[in-house]
């Protein structure tokens, strides 16, 4: 096969040739060009969550989990107090960070299966004054769960606290409107739903917060401020930016815009989702969250009830088919995640289930034991 396969994961995903295409130029970080489309970048990325106004955005050179620990550590003081809620392996990954960048950290928990509740949360900050941040994971991309983005966001506010959002794998898909949902820092990156390829971060940062940042990380590479300061003075990256990242990004935007911007992904998203969903549950696979609890973004499904039944088999048998799955991420059930995101639609979320039942035949998978 001379075609890459379809790639049904939360990031790296499928792109468009157009998008790869971009990347076949060279381009010198510091010349006019390449800082042109910085800027264009930036303009367009504060367009998709209204926030020209309130918010301005940095980006970082990384993985998207750069950019959130250099969100923590730019933004919550160094004697602050971060409470994260916690459904899911990247809330588990924030604490951590948040943990290693010396900042005080609690946890509020929540069963993987469930969507947090932000009036738990209310409950804790009326008991923990101390609590300065709260760390909220938009889409929990561990089992896919959607979390109460609103909600939380209008308690922190009520109770003055600072809100950061993980928005990696929601950010341009489902809807969030800086004008109606305050928060002080929100990061997202290049490889997920704008569907551009791997290599960088950015994070929203309202514009009341930014300039009290100075000095607060104990990082330089990832001290957002610094990266905000120079990029506002130079319209250059602080340091080697991901010259070919951000140029795909650009063309990945370029498209998004006209899809027809963020509703049109999230109902192309949306289709993806249902398509496998109902053609995985026709083969008797069935989806580990209730329907309302799910994103469109990545499905997590029980592994056949077969005894057959192998990961490693079942990804290799239906990779040579053409299409790759995703391990499952939880700890207590034998899962596989199977994602909606990415330059694909309807038709090859057919083609995925179709490949997944042919897979079934083949390793005998098909009738499922009692
Ligand atoms: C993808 C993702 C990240 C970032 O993961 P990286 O491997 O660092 O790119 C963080 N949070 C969530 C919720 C994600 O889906």
């Amino acid at each position: 096969m001379d075609r890459d396969r379809i790639l049904l994961t939360p990031g790296p995903l499928t792109t468009t040739l157009r998008t790869k295409l971009a990347m076949l130029h060279d381009w010198g970080s510091w010349d006019a060009d390449f800082i042109a489309v910085t800027a264009s970048v930036r303009r367009r990325l504060l367009a998709i969550v209204h926030g020209q106004d309130s918010h301005v955005v940095v980006p970082l050179q990384g993985s998207g989990t750069f950019s959130v620990e250099a969100a923590v550590a730019t933004v919550v003081p160094k004697d602050g107090h971060v409470l994260v809620l916690d459904n899911g392996a990247y809330c588990k990954r924030a604490s951590k960070l948040t943990q290693m960048m010396g900042r005080r950290c609690s946890v509020l928990p929540f069963p993987e299966d469930e969507p947090v509740s932000a009036a738990a949360l209310e409950a804790r900050l009326i008991t923990e004054p101390s609590i300065s941040h709260v760390v909220l994971i938009h889409c929990e991309t561990g089992a896919g769960v959607l979390n109460p983005l609103a909600a939380v966001a209008e308690v922190c506010q009520r109770h003055g606290r600072g809100l950061l959002v993980d928005a990696m794998s929601s950010f341009a898909a489902l809807p969030i409107d800086a004008r109606e949902i305050r928060f002080d820092a929100l990061v997202a990156a290049s490889g997920k739903c704008l569907e551009g390829v791997p290599g960088m971060g950015f994070v929203f940062i309202r514009k009341a917060v930014i300039e009290a940042c100075a000095g607060r990380s104990q990082s330089l590479a990832m001290d957002l401020h610094d990266q905000f300061e120079y990029m506002e003075k130079t319209g250059q990256w602080r340091f080697t930016p991901p010259t070919h990242v951000v140029v795909a990004l650009s063309e990945a935007i370029a498209q998004f815009e006209e899809e027809g911007g963020q509703t049109a992904r999230l109902t192309r998203y949306q289709d993806n989702c249902k398509t496998l969903i109902d053609g995985l549950s026709a083969l008797g696979l069935k989806p580990f969250l209730a329907a309302e609890h799910q994103a469109p973004i990545i499905v997590t499904f029980h592994a056949p009830d077969h005894p057959a039944y192998d990961f490693k088999r079942f990804y290799d048998a239906v990779k040579a088919r053409g299409f790759m799955l995703y391990p499952g991420k939880l700890t207590q059930v034998e899962t596989f995640r199977v994602g909606c995101i990415g330059a694909i639609g309807r038709i090859e979320m057919q083609q995925a289930v179709a490949a997944v039942a042919d897979a079934m035949r083949e390793l005998g998978l098909t009738r499922q034991a009692a």
